[in-house]
């Protein structure tokens, strides 16, 4: 018997989602600054193209946000490299993470690289049908360590706080206090915030909590979809 062909082993025989365009995006984040050896393997090991639409996927190893739909966007390698890489930055008297939160889920693309990396990973996304849509993805991936829900992550998720690491990837006006309240002590929050002097800007912030204060720093300029309010109950 012919077993049907599988979309992706279908792309690979043209080999712009092979293991060698794959390989090439992770040495271009390393010579970008991704050093962290776990990260840039993560990032070798999730299919990136089978979370970004089918027609897409000759591009899922370029180094570029992809639409995902409804106005939002797969994020950039380099950006999912960044940002994991901060979370997990090994800093002193500071565990690892093990319960990391993350607001946007999108395609899922960053919450399967960080589901690679780390115990349990819990993901909030406010359009129901992206929601879906990761969930098969992940599924596909056979990732366990995932909880998602469908909600608006300016609350975070109180109930299995704290977490010891979060990370948002739509940009936020101000840094949600609830996130801030749910973060573990020694724990760090990413997020994209909108520049104060308003217009496009964002920057990405990094939050260390110690002694119950959150230390803000800035990172980089940064382009990010915005963090909405509400949930959207799209079929
Ligand atoms: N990490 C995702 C990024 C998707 S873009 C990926 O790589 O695919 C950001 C996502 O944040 C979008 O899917 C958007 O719907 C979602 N989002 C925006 N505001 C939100 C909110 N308040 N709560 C939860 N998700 C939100």
């Amino acid at each position: 018997m012919v077993a049907a062909p599988d979309p992706a082993n279908t792309i690979d025989g043209i080999g712009l989602t092979s293991p060698r365009s794959r390989e090439a995006l992770v040495e271009l984040l390393h010579d970008q600054g991704i050093t962290d050896l776990r990260v840039l393997d993560a990032l070798r090991q999730v299919p990136r193209h089978i979370f970004v639409e089918e027609a897409l996927a000759h591009r899922a190893y370029e180094n570029t946000a992809l639409p995902i739909g409804y106005r939002q966007t797969i994020s950039q390698p380099y950006m999912v490299g960044l940002m994991t890489q901060l979370l997990l930055e090994q800093r002193e008297d500071v565990a690892p993470p093990e319960q990391v939160l993350e607001i946007g889920t999108g395609s899922g693309y960053q919450t399967a690289v960080l589901a690679l990396l780390v115990p349990q990973v819990y993901s909030i996304e406010r359009i129901a049908a992206l929601k879906r849509r990761a969930r098969r993805c992940l599924q596909r991936m056979e990732v366990h360590n995932i909880s998602l829900r469908h909600g608006d992550g300016h609350e975070g998720w109180a109930t299995k706080a704290p977490f010891d690491a979060i990370i948002a990837t739509a940009a936020a006006a101000a840094t949600p206090k609830p996130l801030m309240d749910q973060l573990a002590e020694g724990g760090r929050l990413v997020i994209p915030e909108h520049s104060e002097q308003g217009g496009d800007e964002q920057v990405l912030c990094v939050y260390d909590k110690q002694d119950g204060i959150c230390q803000r720093h800035e990172v980089e300029t940064v382009r990010f979809v915005p963090m909405r309010s509400g949930i959207e109950q799209s079929r």
